[in-house]
């Protein structure tokens, strides 16, 4: 966490198969994946039919079973990425998989874990003078809305000569404590939910970033001029069903609506893929969409970065699975 050079630090890839649900284990749908150790992801089930391109073991920075909780999740690696942000390093979690794979369950646990360690850094670092700013957005199709306020509008970017590209008007909620922090968070799940209602599987096709910005300046240097000032936001995102970019890849499907929906998992893909390259610098096509143009910053430059691709490990959706499994591998 002390290293502020991180150009060359790759993205942190982590697997997470979730456990059977009661409809898998009522049908008694097989399960065919299995954690070998804590980095390989074993397929079992390699059929003459599938063997050729369906490798049976997968590696990644780390892989989690069905039995393991959240908060290993968390402790592994995404902490110390949530973290960087009192020291002033940008970063972003993601989570990717299909629908119902448990990105929204994963997500909202790593942020609450993520939030509890920042003001118990800021209660130990009495030295310093922390500001918390959260805020909530949503990305469908293309529109972003504001999920800390009720008016429906959809929010524009600006782009800022010092900032970089900012949504224009978007509520920023200065953090008091937990229980503030939970009040926020069940209105933007209530603020979710109403969008759901009025088109129905809403939630498969939306993003949702929750940002916290932590400010801090030393005390000793307040009054004066030249303070040090530290500033970074960390991210963490829920992103739409992966299910909808493997949809919008395929021929045959419906071609326009999936573009739309997908450009910005799509453009994801695309900008995740040039970073796992190597270089942060380079060209990079952030502005192909609204999500990565939003997190630019987070992502470009001595930034770090984190995703968490959930599984699910149902036979039924091998085909997904594998699909997430390819896009983490090109992540790594
Ligand atoms: P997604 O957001 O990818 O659509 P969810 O996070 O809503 O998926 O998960 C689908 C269901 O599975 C939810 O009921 C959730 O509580 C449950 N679930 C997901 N992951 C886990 C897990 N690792 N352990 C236990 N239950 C899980
Ligand atoms: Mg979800």
């Amino acid at each position: 966490m002390e290293k502020t050079d991180t150009r060359e630090e790759k993205i942190l890839v982590l697997v997470r198969l979730r456990p059977p649900n009661e409809k898998e284990i009522a049908a008694n749908e097989p399960t065919d994946w299995e954690c070998l150790n804590d980095t390989t992801l074993l397929y079992r089930r390699n059929t003459l039919r599938h063997s050729s391109n369906f490798p049976s073991a997968y590696s990644f920075d780390r892989v989690y079973g069905g039995e393991c909780p959240t908060r290993q999740v968390y402790e592994n690696g995404t902490k110390d990425i949530a973290l960087s942000v009192v020291k002033g390093i940008n970063s972003s979690i993601f989570a990717y998989g299909q629908t119902s794979s448990g990105k929204t369950y994963t997500m909202s646990g790593i942020t609450e874990f993520a939030v509890a360690d920042i003001f118990d850094y800021i209660f130990q670092h009495e030295e310093r003078a922390f500001s918390v700013k959260f805020s909530a957005i949503e990305i469908y199709n293309e529109a972003i809305r504001d999920l800390l306020s009720s008016d429906g509008t959809s929010l524009r970017l600006r782009d800022d000569p010092v900032k970089g590209t900012v949504v224009e008007k978007a509520t920023e909620e200065t953090l008091r404590d937990w229980n503030h922090l939970k009040d926020l968070l069940s209105l933007c799940e209530a603020q979710r939910k109403i969008g759901e209602t009025a088109l129905n599987e809403k939630s498969s096709r939306s993003h949702q970033i929750i940002r916290l910005t932590v400010e801090s300046s030393a005390r000793e240097f307040l009054d004066k001029e030249n303070s040090t000032t530290l500033m970074a936001s960390v991210n963490f995102i829920d992103l739409a069903g992966s299910e909808r970019a493997s949809q919008a890849m395929s021929a045959g499907a419906r071609l326009k609506e999936g573009c739309h929906i997908n450009r910005s998992l799509l453009t994801l893909g695309t900008v995740i893929r040039k970073l796992s390259k190597g270089s942060r610098q380079g060209h990079i096509n952030f502005r192909d969409s609204k999500l990565t143009r939003i997190l630019q910053p987070c992502l470009a430059g001595n930034a770090r970065t984190a995703i968490i691709c959930t599984l699910s490990p149902a036979r039924s959706h091998v085909e997904l699975t594998r699909n997430t499994l390819l896009f983490a591998c090109c992540a790594k």
